[in-house]
C-alpha cells in the first residue's frame, strides 16, 4: 500500500517523501481513509506506530480545500494530556504541512498566555492544546471554538484517566455538535471506551494490534534486586554503555531528582523531567536528551506520553509503575518505528505484585534474570498474593553503609506483606499532576491543569 492510494493531496505526499516515509503504517492505512470519509473514529494502536500522522494527515488534507473561516477561527482541535506531547504533535503537523498554508499552534500551561493570545488573534487553523490552559482561554474569551470541525483526543484513555473529564466536558460543550471526533490511544479499557462512546457518533474502529501489547521488537528483562541496591544496579547497567541514550522511569518526582543527583555525582550526564520542573527546564532536558548532550533522562510517567526519540535503545524502570498499563506506555518509548529496543526493570521484592500485574496484562513471560553481584536477599514472588509497595511508600532510600561496608536494606522490605486488591493501587507521580490517590482506576480525579 502507498500513501498515494490513500487519496492524500500531492502537497502532503511531497512532505511525506521528504520525511522519508515510504509507506503508511497499519494504523495510518486503516485510519486515514475512514477519517477522509468523515467518520468518527476510535483507534487503538500501540505506541510508536505512527498514530500522529494517522490523524494529522487527513486533518490537513481536509483543511486544504475547506475555506478558512472569518478571522481564521480554529477548525481543528487536538487535545493531549501533556505539554510535551502537544509540542511534538505541532512539530509533526508542521513537518507534514510544510507545503501548505495552514497554521497550527500549541496552547498549554507553564508558559505565558500572551504569545498564545497573539497567535489566536492572527488566526490559527489547528490548535493543539492541553485542557487546563485551553479552558483558561475559553474563560478569557481569547479563543472561539465555534468553528471546530474536527476534534482529536490523543492518548484518550489517559485524558480521561488523569482527571480531565470535567475539563473535557466543558470543552465539548463549547464545540459545535456537528463535528468529527477521533480518539487515538494505545490502550482502551472497556469503561473508557464506553465513556468515549457518549460523545461520538457511530464511530468506526481501527485496531491494528491487540490493545495493551508492546512493540514486538522490544526485549524485556527483569532484574530482581534489593530496594536498597537499586541505585547501584542502575549505575552498573548504565555503565555497560555510557554513551547509550537511556530513559529511566522513577515513580516519584522527588525520587527522579535524587537519582539525577546520584548519577551526575557518579560521572554520568543526566537530567530529570517531571511535573514539578518549570516548562523551560522540561523543554531543555528533553532537547538535551534528544541532542545527546545528556545520555540519561530520568522521568516520571508524564514523559511516557510525550517523548519520541529516534531509536531510543533502552528504557529502564527504576520503579515499576503502580498501574500495569503504564508499563506499556513507558516501554513504548523504545522499539519505535521498526527499531529494536530493550526494556529493563529493576524489581524489588515489595514490587512483586506489580510485576505480576504487568505479566498478566502482557500475557507474556518477561525474562527474570539476576545480575551477578546484585542477587536479592528476598526473591520475587509472582503468585496471587504477591506483595505490592505499601500505600504512600516512597522511593527506596540510598543504601546505608555499615561500618563493614555492607549495604543494608534501607526501606521497602517492610511493605512486603501489604497486599492490595487489584485496581486499588495508589499511583505516585503518575501523570502531569497525578499526585492524588487512585482509589479505583479510571475514576477521574479533579480536573488537572496541564
Ligand atoms: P507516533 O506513533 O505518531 O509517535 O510515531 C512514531 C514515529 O514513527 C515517529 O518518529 C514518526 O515520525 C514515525 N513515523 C510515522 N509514520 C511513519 C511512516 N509511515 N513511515 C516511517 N516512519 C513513520
Amino acid at each position: 500500500m502507498s500513501f498515494e492510494s490513500l487519496g492524500l493531496a500531492p502537497t502532503l505526499l511531497r512532505a511525506l517523501a521528504e520525511q522519508g516515509y515510504a509507506e503508511p503504517t497499519p494504523v495510518q492505512a486503516g485510519a486515514i481513509p475512514l477519517v477522509l470519509q468523515g467518520h468518527d473514529l476510535l483507534a487503538a494502536a500501540q505506541t510508536g506506530t505512527g498514530k500522529t500522522a494517522a490523524f494529522a494527515l487527513p486533518l490537513l488534507h481536509k483543511l486544504i480545500d475547506a475555506p478558512a473561516t472569518a478571522a481564521r477561527r480554529p477548525r481543528a482541535l487536538v487535545l493531549t494530556p501533556t505539554r510535551e506531547l502537544a509540542a511534538q504533535i505541532l512539530d509533526n503537523v508542521q513537518a507534514y504541512g510544510k507545503h501548505l498554508r495552514i497554521s497550527a499552534a500549541t496552547i498549554f500551561g507553564g508558559v505565558g498566555m500572551g504569545p498564545q493570545i497573539n497567535a489566536l488573534r492572527r488566526g490559527v487553523d489547528i490548535v493543539i492544546a492541553t485542557p487546563g490552559r485551553l479552558i483558561d482561554h475559553m474563560q478569557q474569551r481569547t479563543i472561539d471554538l465555534s468553528a471546530v470541525e474536527t476534534l482529536v483526543l490523543d492518548e484518550a484513555d489517559r485524558m480521561l484517566d488523569m482527571g480531565f473529564l470535567p475539563a473535557l466536558k466543558r470543552i465539548l460543550g463549547a464545540l459545535p455538535r456537528q463535528r468529527q471526533t477521533l480518539l487515538f490511544s494505545a490502550t482502551f479499557a472497556p469503561e473508557i471506551k464506553a465513556l468515549a462512546m457518549q460523545f461520538m457518533r457511530e464511530p468506526r474502529e481501527v485496531t491494528v494490534t491487540p490493545p495493551n501489547t508492546v512493540a514486538a521488537l522490544v526485549s524485556h528483562h527483569v532484574h530482581p534486586v534489593d530496594a536498597s541496591r537499586k541505585r547501584d544496579l542502575l549505575l552498573h547497567v548504565l555503565s555497560q554503555d555510557s554513551r547509550r541514550q537511556t530513559l529511566v522511569f522513577s515513580r516519584t518526582k522527588h525520587g527522579a531528582d535524587k537519582l539525577v543527583t546520584f548519577l551526575n555525582a557518579s560521572g554520568l550526564r543526566a537530567a530529570a523531567i517531571h511535573g514539578n520542573k518549570s516548562q523551560n527546564a522540561r523543554t531543555k532536558a528533553l532537547a538535551d536528551f534528544k541532542s545527546s548532550r545528556i545520555t540519561v533522562l530520568v522521568a516520571t510517567d508524564i514523559a511516557a506520553r510525550g517523548i519520541d526519540i529516534d531509536q531510543l535503545p533502552m528504557v529502564i524502570n527504576f520503579d515499576l509503575p503502580m498501574v500495569a498499563e503504564d508499563y506499556v506506555h513507558r516501554i513504548g518509548r523504545t522499539g519505535r518505528a521498526g527499531s529494536e529496543g530493550m526494556a529493563v526493570s529493576l524489581v524489588s521484592h515489595d514490587e512483586s505484585g506489580l510485576l505480576r500485574d504487568i505479566r498478566k496484562l502482557l500475557k507474556d513471560e518477561i525474562a527474570v534474570d539476576d545480575v551477578a553481584g546484585f542477587e536479592p536477599s528476598t526473591p520475587l514472588r509472582l503468585d496471587a498474593g504477591a506483595p505490592r509497595p505499601k500505600q504512600g511508600q516512597r522511593q527506596p532510600r540510598a543504601p546505608q553503609r555499615t561500618q563493614g561496608g555492607q549495604s543494608q536494606r534501607a526501606s521497602g522490605q517492610g511493605a512486603s506483606q501489604a497486599h492490595r486488591p487489584h485496581g486499588h493501587a495508589q499511583k505516585q507521580g503518575g501523570g502531569e499532576h497525578a499526585a492524588g490517590n487512585r482509589k479505583r482506576r479510571h475514576r477521574p480525579r479533579p480536573a488537572a491543569k496541564a
